[in-house]
């Protein structure tokens, strides 16, 4: 790093702690960023903070959001009788893009993982619990991915919940196991939803 002005240094430091970036690719970003013109540099840096402070969690679906509740929980059209909970909130971006989905979503932030020490409590499994004290819940579809972590947060969700006898299902079909659900195309998530399976 000693070839590099200090600025630089810290820029190409910061940009290789981004996912997928590694140190060519920040070095690169870095010397684009110098050369574009200070306004576009501006822009850059004030999106990161902009977005940084004025994005939260929903307050119902803890799905990240600028306004409290978020747009989806707040829209009357959505059929409040269904909610499927994902890992992250790129799991509702995808799942949205399917159009096929007109439930409610509920984000965990993470699956159970005891490797990672990662337990039921370090996820929004509470916060699940708690909206579903009264009845309008009728159905949970489990759309956690098909990895060893989210087979184990779906199957622990579906034991804890068992005795409320909501109806719970789990996307599968299409999904290919280790997949990650961010990634599957619209018609593939769309085809998993689909053939959901009681659970
Ligand atoms: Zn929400």
């Amino acid at each position: 790093m000693d070839y590099y002005a200090e600025p630089i240094a810290m820029l190409i430091e910061e940009l290789s702690k981004l996912p997928g970036i590694g140190k060519k690719t920040a070095q690169r970003l870095a010397y684009h960023i110098l050369n574009v013109s200070n306004m576009e540099a501006m822009s850059l840096a004030n999106a990161i903070v902009n977005a940084k402070r004025n994005i939260k969690y929903c307050s119902i679906c803890n799905n990240l959001t600028q306004k409290d509740p978020c747009n989806i929980c707040s829209d009357a059209k959505r059929d409040k009788s269904t909610i499927c909970v994902v890992e992250g909130p790129k799991d509702v971006v995808a799942m949205e893009k399917t159009r096929e989905y007109r439930g409610l979503y509920h984000v965990l932030h993470g699956s159970i993982s005891p490797m990672d020490g990662i337990g039921p409590e370090e996820i929004k499994i509470k916060e699940l619990l708690v909206r579903l004290q009264d009845d309008t819940v009728k159905e949970l579809i489990l759309a956690t991915n098909p990895t060893i972590e989210g087979e184990a947060t779906a199957m622990y969700i579906s034991r804890l919940l068992k005795p409320t006898g909501i109806k719970m299902t789990r996307i599968a079909y299409g999904i290919p196991v280790g997949g990650d659900l961010e990634y599957a195309d619209e018609v593939t998530l769309s085809k998993a939803l689909h053939g959901r399976r009681e659970i």
